[in-house]
């Protein structure tokens, strides 16, 4: 039996029901996959119903304040992808009127759109004969075809794909498309794959050669930095002082002032530092308290935070602003800021 009909066949019996299959809407479509970049299906659901019903259609979404955005997305992670689905739908209604372009070519153009997205968007809405290739897809190519390159390098990516090209069913792409998707999620899993209820036992290379567990072949990691951050809470009563970020991964959101250092330091080291000394300049203050230490994991990044609450006397200054906790539960805050002020209770 064919590759694709032994698939078809698992699929027909093993299919997950997700909100997103019931439709050919092609905004919903892209939503999801959006959501899905990076994301789990059981993380990314509350999501994804969240933001349909906060932006129902792309007119929605492009009219939407970019702050809106990003507190629906809050939470999330990977905060560019709703800063591009914001982008991109603007861009859709100035460009296209407001339809979804429904050719491949246009489709990968679109912001935030690799080439995973728009084979995903052209098979499921528009049923063009795309092979989705994610990591669930190299997995379990990887594995049945004993195929042993990295899918991050070039050479990888070329061999992947030319491989999906010939794999995926010529008449029934899309759903081929979500039938290897749910395979690698739920049979072909990363650890303890269910092999003995699995289809290609017979002829999976890697079963065969017991070479499940060194399949996929990864590149190496980036090695992961560590940025050590001291928050300053700072309020005027139940008014805290907040900037907006204008760069990096939290682009667009809100968070306190604080200062950074590429290394751990104590406390007593801390207040003699250059960077100390400059933020309080001209100021009467004191410091009453501070948190124990927060850590959070980013893609690239480690972020390891502590939070000190200071008195500070008419504290201004033009890259800052106070915000009411009734303002501050409308803006976007980066997970770590909320998570904080959570326990803390200062929201
Ligand atoms: S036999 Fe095991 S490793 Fe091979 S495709 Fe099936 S689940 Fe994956």
């Amino acid at each position: 039996m064919s590759f694709s009909k032994n698939l078809l066949g698992w699929y027909d019996v093993n299919k997950r029901e997700l909100p997103w299959r019931e439709t050919k809407d092609p905004y919903v479509i892209w939503i999801s996959e959006i959501i899905l970049q990076q994301t789990r299906v059981d993380q990314g659901l509350p999501y994804f119903y969240k933001f349909i019903n906060a932006f129902p259609s792309i007119v929605d979404l492009a009219n939407a304040k970019n702050e809106d955005v990003l507190k629906v997305w809050q939470g999330l992670g990977y905060y560019s992808r709703a800063r591009n689905l914001h982008f991109t739908a603007k861009h859709i209604i100035e460009k296209y009127n407001g339809v979804f372009p429904s050719n491949y070519k246009e489709i990968l153009s679109l912001k935030g759109v690799g080439i995973y997205t728009a084979s995903a968007i052209s098979s499921f809405a528009f049923n063009l004969p795309y092979p989705v290739v994610d990591g669930n897809v190299v997995r379990v190519l990887s594995r049945v075809f004993g195929v042993e390159i990295p899918f991050e390098s070039s050479a990888g990516k070329k061999q992947f794909y030319s491989l999906a090209n010939k794999l995926i069913d010529k008449r029934k792409h899309s759903k081929y498309n979500q039938a290897i998707m749910d395979f690698g999620a739920t049979c072909c899993t990363p650890k303890l794959p269910k092999c003995d209820n699995c289809p290609f036992i017979l002829s999976c290379n890697a079963y065969i050669t017991n070479n499940i567990n060194n399949l996929p072949v990864k590149k190496k990691k980036i090695k992961q930095t560590t940025r050590y951050l001291h928050y300053f809470i700072i309020n005027d009563k139940d008014r805290f002082v907040l900037s907006k970020i204008n760069n990096g991964i939290w682009n667009g959101m809100y968070q306190f002032p604080f200062i950074e250092f590429e290394k751990k330091i104590n406390q007593c080291e801390l207040f003699e530092t250059l960077n100390w000394k400059s933020f309080f300049l001209g100021y009467k203050y004191e410091v009453l308290s501070s948190s124990d230490e927060y850590n959070h994991k980013l893609s690239h990044q480690r972020i390891n935070s502590v939070f000190w609450f200071v008195n500070i006397d008419n504290f201004s200054n033009n890259k800052f602003k106070y915000f009411s906790k009734h303002e501050i539960r409308k803006l976007p805050i980066p997970r770590l800021i909320d998570k904080f002020m959570n326990d803390y209770k200062l929201i």
